[in-house]
């Protein structure tokens, strides 16, 4: 359960509410690309506004080494203008008198977007003094860029200790649906884990092995698992150093990880190489596997029919080649028909989701991929550690 205190918690009427975004967007050449975060943070600066407050919004943008004008949030100023209805004052810094003035003479119902955060190298350093800074732009802070909420920045975890502190609509969404998989599941619960490397999903896997009754594994991690099992990979992605974790786990868990029977392989890396499927002991010399074969689909649709909650993060193949993105394609077909709730999170079942068109039968898409697999490998966010209970 979300037991940390929210906006819904705040008196708000007459407040300027200093409000942790994350607007960092892909930009190409000054235009947003996609404008997805941006959205996801108006239900709270919508309440916000409703509620009698005004708004100060402050996100990070890229990664610029100082002032960089080719990473300046003021096209953020203009998408969110056009979204919300109403005109979005932009400040040319995040700190200093001028934005504390511009701050200061807010009025209910106005909004003001702060500079790149990022600008100053003291946010990333979790800055205190300029936290403080900071802490002078508004009378409440909220924190609602749960895809920041792993980092200590200046912004995310130092200003909340000097302002009172309370998540925002989103940031609280996401830890109900996440802190629900980890702490009071619907059962049978499945979670789906994919992507290049068993290393990176080590911790998660450990963390989730004792809480669900399957973990379907896919992609090329799934190929050092079928290595530890004593199969020869060929060319395929292998992670020697993790062969004896892989190993391990086996021998621990196999009753609960489900791994592919069959695959796709192909005779180079490339969406034009040669391709066919072969089960998992059929690896030519020289191929390697690229996708989860047509038996392992079916074996993984039949266990997410049963499921009652799936969590799943990273594809089962190289989805960005259409000839190896029928497995990661397929399982997110099954993941939206179990009618289960469903987490997805990590930008390529995200994306993948996204592609199949699925977006709406998906129960909760999280807005951060690496805060999101932090907080599946049992981690206590930055972030979510600073807000205080109810
Ligand atoms: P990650 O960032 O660890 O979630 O990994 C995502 C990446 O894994 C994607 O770019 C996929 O193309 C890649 N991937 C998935 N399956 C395989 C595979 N069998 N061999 C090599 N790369 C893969």
């Amino acid at each position: 359960m979300f037991n940390k205190r929210s906006i819904q918690d705040l008196a708000l009427a007459g407040k300027r509410a200093l409000v942790r975004v994350d607007f960092n967007v892909p930009l190409k050449d000054g235009t947003i690309t996609d404008d997805t975060r941006i959205r996801a943070a108006l239900p709270t600066i919508q309440y916000l506004l409703e509620h009698d407050a005004s708004v100060v919004l402050m996100s990070h943008l890229g990664r610029p080494k100082g002032v960089d004008a080719s990473q300046s949030l003021a096209p953020i100023a203009v998408r969110l203008s056009e979204l919300l209805g109403k005109n979005v004052a932009f400040a040319k810094d995040c700190v200093g008198a001028e934005v504390e003035a511009q701050a200061q003479a807010l009025q209910a119902g106005q909004v003001l977007l702060l500079e790149n955060l990022r600008f100053h190298k003291e946010e990333e350093k979790n800055d205190p003094d300029f936290a403080k800074q900071l802490a002078k732009l508004g009378d409440v802070y909220v924190l609602d860029a749960f895809g920041s909420a792993h980092r200590a920045h200046a912004s995310v975890e130092a200003v909340a200790h000097f302002l009172p502190a309370a998540a925002g609509l989103l940031m609280a969404k996401e830890i109900n649906f996440l802190g629900k998989v980890l702490s009071d599941p619907s059962r049978p619960l499945i979670a789906i884990l994919g992507g290049a490397k068993i290393s990176d999903k080590l911790p998660v896997i450990n963390n989730l092995i004792p809480l669900v009754d399957k973990l379907i594994i896919g992609g090329g991690m799934a190929n050092t698992f079928l290595a530890a099992a004593g199969y020869e990979m060929g060319k395929s992605l292998v992670e020697k150093d993790a062969i004896e974790q892989a190993r391990e786990l086996l021998a621990r868990c196999s009753g609960k990880l489900m791994l592919p029977i069959d695959l796709m392989i192909a005779d180079g890396f490339s969406n034009d190489a040669n391709h066919e499927v072969v089960t998992v002991g059929g690896i030519k010399p020289g191929w390697m596997a690229l996708d989860i074969g047509p038996h392992t689909i079916e074996q993984y649709r039949k266990a997410l029919e049963g499921a009652r909650m799936v969590v799943w993060n990273g594809p089962m193949g190289v989805f960005e080649m259409p000839n190896f993105a029928t497995g990661t394609n397929a399982v997110a077909h099954a993941v939206a028909d179990s009618g289960a709730i469903s987490v997805v999170g990590g930008g390529d079942s995200v994306a993948a989701i996204e592609m199949a068109g699925l977006t709406a039968r998906v129960t909760h898409i999280s807005t951060g991929g690496g805060a999101s697999l932090e907080f599946l490998e049992g981690k206590m966010l930055p972030g979510v550690a600073v807000l205080p209970e109810k």
